[in-house]
């Protein structure tokens, strides 16, 4: 255990988080379900893929030797044995100054080495005159090529994406081994809020509605989690404590707000006569200074800041990291580029800062990182802009424009662009 006072940096914070964090069991699921989860065994390929050899390209299947010095003026005669068509067989070697025609996948009849392609020859049925030896040897796709009976097809670790789904079934897995989704259960705490369905009474009460419940699920599921929204909890002891107490169970507990030093921020206290071994109390990060992590009996607790920009920046800090290990990913954080300033950034105390910014890609190939704006950790609105979080080390108090420091890039968004490919 850290002692109370202790401000960790994120390199120390996220060690402590995934310390002891494995991936979860796994589970059998369909390969129709399986998008987006992560494999826990390797798959091998069953037979080689592709199975057999075959065309590349619609023509005629022949022996490379029967072609010697075809040319348009003086054209070979083969003769066509058979057709075969994408799902069909041959039934036929093909013999010396002999031909299949064949389609595109076909299996290459015995005896044939080469594909040549229709507009080389005169489209004969019974007689074919190939005018040109150039695709001698060529267009036939090896038995295996793909994959060989036995090789692995997709490592464990490897998250199902479009071209995973494409592989488990060309191998035929219909069923596939994955780790399973963390739980997660996200409370909002603090006598300030209510939730979304009274926001028409919130001003009234002077009261504002409950903005982390939804961030935090979001980036949760985003991160592949099941997630269970247990709602709102006073700035009260015992209803922070009953409402964790009544949550569904779950791997890790996301709490907002009331870790903080202030008179009603009672978060910390419940989770520890909850039993929690709390490890984290503080970081030296802006935004997200008050952070809150411990380990509870089977699941992990994770007190962030309740200010919703702190909520989201500490979440992809220290939440998705934990939440892809569980998964059962071995690439746990968002990826970071060069960046560079589009103006003098002065930051106000000796913290690593995590600046909300918009990148765009310059011609040079380096990204050019411009401020959303006030940075105030509380001005949701800063995070809607953004698509990269700009790192100012805490060493670095003056930046000047045109530094180039790190970005952190949130999701795709920096990726897409508005203008086609050219
Ligand atoms: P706290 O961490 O509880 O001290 O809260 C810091 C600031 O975040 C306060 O201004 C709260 O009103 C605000 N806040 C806390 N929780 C939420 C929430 N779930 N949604 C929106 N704002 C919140
Ligand atoms: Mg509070």
């Amino acid at each position: 255990m850290t002692a109370d006072d202790a401000r960790l940096s994120v390199a120390e914070a996220t060690a402590l988080i995934l310390t002891g964090a494995e991936p979860l069991a796994p589970e059998v699921v369909p390969l129709g379900a399986a998008q987006h989860r992560v494999l826990a065994a390797a798959v091998r390929a069953p037979r080689d893929l592709p199975p057999w050899r075959n065309a590349s390209m619609d023509g005629y299947a022949v022996r490379a030797a029967d072609l010697r010095a075809a040319t348009p003026g003086s054209p070979r005669a083969l003769r066509v044995v058979e057709s075969i068509a994408a799902g069909a067989l041959p039934t036929r070697t093909i013999g010396d100054g002999e031909a299949a025609r064949i389609m595109t996948g076909a299996p290459l009849p015995d005896g044939a080495d080469s594909v040549i392609r229709i507009e080389d020859t005169d489209r004969g049925t019974d007689v074919v005159q190939v005018r040109d030896a150039r695709d001698a040897g060529m267009n036939v796709r090896p038995r295996g090529e793909d994959l060989a009976e036995g090789a692995v097809a997709l490592d464990a670790g490897h998250e199902i994406d479009a071209a995973a789904l494409g592989v488990l079934a060309a191998v035929g897995a219909q069923l596939v081994t994955v780790h399973r989704r963390p739980r997660v259960a996200v409370l909002s705490a603090g006598d300030e809020l209510v939730p979304l369905a009274d926001s028409h009474s919130a001003v009234a009460t002077q009261r504002i509605v409950d903005v982390n419940s939804h961030t935090i699920a979001a980036l949760a599921r985003d991160a592949g989690a099941e997630v269970h929204v247990l709602g709102l909890a006073a700035d009260d002891p015992h209803a922070i404590r009953t409402a964790i107490e009544g949550a569904a169970p779950y791997d890790v507990l996301i709490t907002s707000g009331g870790v903080s030093v202030g008179d009603h921020d009672h978060t910390r206290a419940v989770l520890r006569e909850l039993g929690a071994d709390i490890l984290i109390h503080r970081l030296r990060i802006r935004p997200g200074a008050p952070l809150g992590f411990g380990l509870l009996d089977h699941a992990r607790w994770v007190g962030l800041p309740g200010n919703p920009v702190s909520a989201m920046v500490t979440f992809e800090l220290f939440v998705r990291p934990l939440l892809r290990r569980l998964a059962g990913h071995h690439a746990l954080f968002r990826g970071t580029v060069p960046a560079r300033t589009t103006a003098s950034i002065r930051t106000a105390a000796p913290l690593t800062h995590f600046l909300r910014a918009e990148l765009t890609p310059c011609n040079d190939g380096i990204w050019e990182a411009a401020l959303t704006g006030p940075q105030g950790s509380g001005l949701i609105t800063s995070m809607v802009h953004a698509n990269a979080l700009l790192i100012v080390p805490e060493s670095q108090r003056e930046v000047e424009a045109g530094t180039v420091l790190r970005a952190m890039l949130l999701g795709e968004r920096a990726l897409h662009s508005s203008t086609p490919v050219a």
